[in-house]
């Protein structure tokens, strides 16, 4: 029988989740839903030297603005709980004597001066091997070179030690990737890595394995970076007698940065002015907050479908998906080994196309929250008519406000550059006019078709120039140059408003 596809995403709390991350977290979430599977969150806490408050609730918070939904995890249960490490303290020291006790790994007392001299002696030999294994450990201070009553001396007097993973020398091991195909190394290369610290707490190979072993976990998608950790990884499967239960691995490329060159970092998005973090950071330490592609105004379909692509691709030629066609999709095989560069424009670009699919109700819907919050209660059908005119322009949910703030609000300053080019000493004149001609149509009649009729009427009548009227007119309305269609403005905020600011810009331009 097939095993039952159960995968994790195992971050570790030491900072906002960068893209990469969420990208991990997707890919886990696309293959657990395609195979009817489970989506684990699990916590890997060990490191408390690197644990920054806050991170984990960031890591929820992601998840859930992305809508990849947790099976079981920290705070959904689940039958192989607990799902945070630094709560399974006493499982990974019940495994690690396991480990001991089979002879695949061993106690070591050396301080970090000696492993520093050990290495310096290595360097200075020029030796080839520069770890500690097999080759190294009959010189330092563990199970293998101190006497049994030795050891169980220092044990007892509660010497500071490590225990560390015996490393077989010189075989040939074969590992297995779904991405990258069979690698092969020696085990002589290896080092013997720390399980279980002097602190009394596992490493991360240690807790990761025996976590997934008994969490029961099928396939483990992961970044590029834990590629080397591999062999270590199936060594201790097998130490464990466990190589029937092992997980199958994929490594997920990089992301790189736009031009291809090195990973994407958080330097990149800063210098190129994108977000490398799905939702707003701030740093509990330095209280500095780094941008988010949420607060940015960036559409979740859009952020969803711009980090599926980056290293998986459909085969065809298909960009947008929705996240169920994803799901349908999504295969590990069609995950490429090459780095996957990041694009902020083609970011940019799906961001508009699924801003321009929403209907103006769902956009108003939006947007009537960051009206809101600007102290505006506008209508929601006024919303909706003002989304009908700005829709074309906006990129980002946050363009929202710049491009029809002159719908909700006369301006309070009007831009210097415009003012400056289309404001001239017979403009008041010209333009006191127009507004006569607007107070003389009735209120019933007051729209786009009426008032632009009766201005063009009256600038052709009167062989006037259309630019020299209609551009202050715009500016006085609108506080600036460009935007939409400037009848319809003002036939949306109606002949009172409108007579408002065209007193008002006459008043502050003459003065
Ligand atoms: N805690 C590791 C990380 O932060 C998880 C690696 C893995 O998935 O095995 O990336």
């Amino acid at each position: 029988m097939e095993k039952k596809v159960r995968v994790r995403f195992a971050p570790s709390p030491t900072g906002p989740l960068h893209i990469g991350g969420l990208r991990t977290a997707l890919f886990n979430y696309l293959f657990a839903k395609k195979h009817n599977g489970v989506f684990i969150l699990r916590i890997e806490d060990t490191d408390q030297a690197r644990y920054v408050s806050g991170a984990e609730e960031y890591i929820t918070e992601s998840l859930k603005w992305c809508g990849l939904t947790v099976d079981e995890g920290i705070n959904e249960g689940g039958k192989y709980g607990p799902y945070r490490q630094s709560e399974r303290k006493d499982i990974y020291k019940k495994e690690v004597l396991k480990l001991i006790k089979n002879g695949n790994a061993y106690y070591a007392f050396d301080t970090s001066e000696e492993l520093n001299d050990m290495r310096k002696e290595l360097e200075k030999n020029n030796s080839s091997v520069r770890q500690y294994n097999a080759a190294t450990r009959g010189n330092m201070k563990n199970s293998f070179t101190l006497s049994k009553e030795e050891l169980k001396k220092k044990l007892e007097s509660g010497e500071p030690h490590v225990i560390r993973f015996n490393i077989p020398e010189n075989q040939e091991l074969t590992v297995n990737d779904i991405i990258r195909g069979k690698v092969t190394v020696n085990t002589s290369q290896l080092d013997d890595k720390v399980l279980f610290k002097s602190d009394g707490m596992p490493t991360y190979h240690l807790a990761n394995i025996v976590d997934d072993l008994s969490m029961k976990i099928s396939h483990v998608i992961r970044g590029e970076e834990w590629l080397p950790s591999l062999p270590l990884h199936v060594l201790l499967y097998k130490s464990f007698g466990k190589e029937s239960e092992m997980p199958q691995f994929a490594h997920l490329p990089l992301l790189l940065k736009p031009n291809g060159k090195g990973k994407l970092s958080k330097r990149d998005g800063d210098k190129m002015g994108f977000p490398v973090f799905p939702i707003e950071w701030k740093d509990p330490k330095t209280k500095e907050t780094a941008a988010g592609y949420r607060e940015d105004g960036y559409l979740v379909e859009a952020f969803i479908n711009l980090l599926a692509l980056l290293g998986w691709s459909p085969g065809t030629h298909q960009e947008f998906f929705t996240i169920d066609e994803l799901i349908e999709q999504f295969d590990l095989k069609r995950v490429g080994k090459a780095g996957a560069k990041f694009s902020h424009e083609k970011a940019k670009w799906f961001n508009q196309h699924y801003l321009k699919e929403k209907s103006d109700k769902e956009l108003a819907e939006l947007f009537l929250p960051i009206l809101k919050q600007k102290g505006i209660d506008a209508k929601k059908d006024y919303v909706e008519k003002v989304v009908a005119l700005v829709k074309e322009r906006l990129v980002f949910t946050n363009d929202f406000w710049n491009q029809s703030a002159f719908f909700f609000e006369t301006p309070e300053t009007y831009n210097p550059k415009v003012v400056k080019k289309r404001w001239k000493s017979d403009t008041p004149k010209e333009i006191l006019k127009i507004k006569e001609i607007l107070d003389k149509i009735p209120n019933d009649n007051f729209n786009t078709a009426s008032t632009e009729n009766a201005v063009k009427e009256h600038i052709i009548t009167n062989k006037l120039n259309f630019g020299k009227i209609l551009n202050p007119l715009r500016l006085v309305i609108t506080g600036t140059g460009g935007g939409p269609h400037l009848f319809d403005i003002i036939s949306m905020i109606g002949k009172d408003e409108t007579i408002k600011r065209i007193n008002k810009g006459v008043l502050v331009f003459s003065s």
